[in-house]
């Protein structure tokens, strides 16, 4: 039954998921009157936004945040942010720029660069990459507070050479009163960060608003609203992936240690929710986990949420082999994969999906969320199948550029002629003919 229950949790994580928490549809109902899904209620927010504007971003605030501003507070001024720095833990911002610096350093390296070819005297062909001048970066706010997802997402976008980078979060503790996350946005130079969350969010800035002019992609992670109204509004805007609730697969073997296991799994789970999922084909490993995850969750801070993380979305699957192992996870095609075997090489040779994979027992997921230099905002919920991860290749636009000169122009003219003619586009032939 191992896939069943897979396809289980697949379903409750999925992009078209319609479940949300007791507390979610409480909150539904009481802003909309009525019980709605996540895809109906963004749709009214998104059209909404779209149709009034401000009104309704200022509306949805209030309703759906529980913080009343006015148009003019949305922005968080200039001194709010200097101040936030001025203030911070000296050490946290020397972690920000050493972090800066290998995300930095990564995220040059793959850069894509300009390919010219000449594939016959007389013609130049380029593939041209050219950053994208304004985007929109969602930080969450709502459960936690995410300043690694300003670096995540904002250090990426400046390596790219994006000219104005706007940063959206919920005006909540965890999101746009949040002393670090303001502290890290200064640090790397944002300037421009709004107090506005969740689907009214993304929405303004799909559509711009008094208060925030339009971007041209909207990416960030978020929860299932913010994830759904990134798809809802893609067309005006392009976004970066679906980079909805987290998930974890880890794959061990009888080399693996229970403790570090479990580590792992609730360091999922404490997104809450986040999915956590053990595979492997040891069966005394199954024991080993589940008694330690009892030991630590009771020594976690957000243990209770974790909880309700682990029982909603989590599970411990045996299999009968390693290739099982390799095909579930395949199918599953988890945002982040986690191999803790002897020889992780061998499976992540096995296995095609993966939104970004983790190998060794030295390399916790951690790692990738805070300091790597990947960027830790991954496709989710089997999205990873054919979408990536961001990258510093995300915030650049490609194009060709194709020049002949005569000679190449009249060489290659016949088999223009051709095509167009069998088309019935004649005069797509005559603008060749005419130059020969
Ligand atoms: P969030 O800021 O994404 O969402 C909070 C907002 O959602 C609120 O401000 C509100 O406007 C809206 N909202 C909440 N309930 C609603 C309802 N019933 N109807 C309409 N709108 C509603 O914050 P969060 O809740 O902290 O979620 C962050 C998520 O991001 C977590 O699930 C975490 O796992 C995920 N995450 C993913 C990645 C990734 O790369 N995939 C990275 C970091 C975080």
């Amino acid at each position: 039954g191992s896939a069943e229950i897979l396809q289980q949790l697949r379903d409750k994580l999925s992009p078209d998921g319609n479940v949300v928490s007791p507390r979610g549809k409480a909150l539904t109902e009481e802003v909309f009157g009525q019980p709605l899904t996540p895809i109906e209620v963004v749709q009214r927010i998104c059209d909404d936004v779209r149709r009034e504007g401000t009104q309704a971003l200022l509306r949805y605030g209030r309703q759906l945040d529980k913080k009343e501003l006015s148009a003019d507070q949305i922005r968080v001024p200039a001194a709010d942010l200097a101040a936030a720095h001025a203030g911070a833990d000296p050490e946290l911002l020397q972690s920000i720029r050493r972090i800066r610096d290998n995300v930095a350093e990564f995220q040059s390296a793959i850069l894509h660069r300009d390919v010219t070819i000449t594939p016959k005297p007389g013609v130049t062909l380029t593939q041209r990459y050219v950053p994208l001048h304004r985007v929109g970066v969602c930080v969450p706010g709502g459960a936690a507070a995410y300043p690694s997802t300003v670096l995540m997402t904002v250090v990426p976008a400046q390596v790219a050479g994006v000219d104005e980078i706007a940063v959206v979060a919920p005006p909540t503790p965890f999101g746009a009163y949040n002393n670090d996350m303001l502290a890290t946005c200064h640090e790397l130079g944002v300037t421009e960060v709004y107090r506005m969350g969740g689907a009214q969010a993304v929405a303004a800035m799909a559509y711009g608003c008094d208060i925030v002019p339009a971007v041209d992609k909207i990416v960030g992670p978020g929860n299932l609203f913010v994830a759904l109204a990134k798809k809802h509004v893609y067309g005006t805007v392009d976004i970066d992936s679906f980079a909805g609730p987290s998930e974890v697969i880890v794959i061990a073997d009888e080399t693996a240690r229970a403790d570090f296991i479990a580590a792992d799994l609730l360091a999922q789970a404490e997104h809450s929710p986040g999915s956590a999922i053990l595979i492997t084909w040891h069966e005394a490993l199954i024991e080993a986990v589940a008694v330690e995850l009892e030991i630590q969750v009771a020594q976690l801070e957000r243990s209770e949420l974790t909880v309700d993380s682990l029982e909603s979305f989590g599970a411990l699957i045996l299999v009968r082999d390693e290739q099982h192992a390799c095909e579930l996870t395949d199918s599953f095609a988890p945002e982040h994969l986690h191999i803790e075997t002897a020889n992780p090489r061998q499976q992540i040779a096995q296995i095609r999906n993966s939104g970004a994979a983790f190998l060794g027992q030295h390399t916790p997921v951690a790692l990738g969320d805070y300091a790597a230099g990947p960027s830790h905002v991954l496709p989710t919920g089997g999205t990873c199948t054919w979408a990536a991860g961001l990258s510093s290749n995300s915030f650049l636009r490609s194009g060709s550029v194709t020049e002949f000169n005569a000679d190449a122009m009249k060489a290659i003219a016949p088999d223009v002629e051709r095509l167009a003619e069998k088309e019935g586009l004649t005069a797509h032939a005559r603008s060749v003919s005419i130059r020969r």
